[in-house]
């Protein structure tokens, strides 16, 4: 069967920014709030910390401005503006809905140290859901209440995490943190995980107990090998199948799309700054694949890097450096759509610096 047809827009990379509000610790302490978001021109300052007269490593630091394409201010529920996982989902959630019922792949990711809110932005709480379960329930509310004629919908789920550019399946019925699966390529289904666990879903309620299988397997994971959890990448797979028979002309088009919904392993952790051993094996790979993705996201946002036709050269994406967009590619670039939700914690200079530095690169 054809793939769907080359999109005018093709590519689209999204970059947004949260800002997130202050945990307990931070409100105890009085912490001061080092952003200001402007939602008129999506304009994010990092303000110079008050400068620590006390200190011996006295150092300069300034303000710091970006503008990314859409700036969310989670920070104060005062605010007239305040932005709650409704606002951050009806900002591109959606429209990466009808491009997957479109038969097209879409990527999310959350970027940002350990602590800034991808897995909130991400998953969310119970009370609070964030961007993977108000997809699947619109998912199911629209296959419900806009089917297509003569069409059936088949949804799969998968879960797993990249951990040290090894993968572990979230949702396999025996697991133990050390049993990795490997990467095959074929041409037929591009890249793919030999033997990940791939559920056939029927309603919202069937992804809910697989959110909660897969989380439970990461935190038990993490608890085993001392917080993996921030160490890795987990990523969520929705693979959406339309069969549709066309009474008109006897004909049977199927497509197939896959949203990927990505949490990063803690921005923080690529770095290596006095790690030794496994730390310091472990820093390496993070920051490989963080570094990789920056680049796979910038190249496919650089008009540059289009020729003519205004598609990419492939060769000049940098996937197969690591693992993690090794198996996103089909995912990436070509008709695919791509957002980057940079998380940020309200008071932390160096780290948000170097998140908004990075988000900024993938513009
Ligand atoms: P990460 O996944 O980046 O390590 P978390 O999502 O676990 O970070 O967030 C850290 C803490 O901040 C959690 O207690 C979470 O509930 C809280 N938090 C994160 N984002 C928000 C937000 N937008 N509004 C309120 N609380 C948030």
């Amino acid at each position: 069967l054809a793939p769907p047809p080359m999109l005018d827009d093709a590519g689209n990379v999204k970059v947004v920014v949260r800002c997130r509000a202050f945990v307990r610790r931070e409100k105890e302490k009085g912490t001061q709030c080092l952003i200001r978001m402007d939602p008129a021109t999506n304009k994010t300052t990092l303000l110079a910390p008050v400068e620590d007269t006390e200190s011996s490593t006295r150092r300069a630091y300034e303000d710091k401005e970006f503008v990314f394409d859409k700036s969310f201010w989670s920070h104060d529920e005062a605010d007239p503006y305040y932005a709650h996982q409704e606002d951050v989902y009806r900002s591109f959630g959606e429209e990466f809905l009808d491009h997957n019922f479109n038969g097209y792949h879409t990527c999310i990711f959350a970027y940002g140290q350990t602590g800034s809110g991808k897995s909130y932005t991400m998953m969310g709480s119970p009370d609070n859901p964030g961007l993977i379960p108000r997809t699947c329930e619109e998912l199911f509310e629209r296959i419900r209440d806009e089917p297509t004629p003569n069409t059936s919908y088949h949804v799969q789920v998968s879960y797993f995490e990249v951990y040290n550019e090894h993968v572990r399946d979230l949702l396999a019925a025996r697991t133990s943190p050390s049993m990795y699966l490997k990467i095959r390529e074929s041409p037929k289904d591009g890249v793919y995980v030999q033997g990940l666990t791939e559920t056939e879903v029927k309603s919202y309620a069937d992804v809910e107990r697989l959110m909660r299988i897969g989380d439970s397997s990461r935190t038990t994971a993490s608890t085993k090998m001392n917080d993996t959890s921030s160490r890795s990448h987990a990523v969520f797979t929705i693979r959406l199948k339309q069969i549709t028979h066309s009474l008109l002309s006897d004909e049977t088009i199927e497509r197939t799309a896959r949203m990927r919904l990505v949490d990063l392993a803690g921005s923080e952790r690529a770095k290596s700054t006095e790690a030794t051993g496994q730390r310091l094996k472990e820093g390496g790979q993070i920051n490989k694949s963080l570094t990789t993705l920056g680049r796979v996201i910038a190249a496919l946002a650089d008009p540059k890097r289009q020729n003519s036709k205004g598609r990419r050269p492939k060769e000049v994406v940098p996937f197969r450096d690591s693992v993690l967009t090794w198996l996103l590619k089909d995912s990436l670039g070509g008709n695919s759509k791509t957002a980057m939700v940079a998380c940020i914690a309200p008071s932390d200079y160096d780290e948000t610096l170097s998140t908004l530095r990075y988000a900024d690169q993938a513009k």
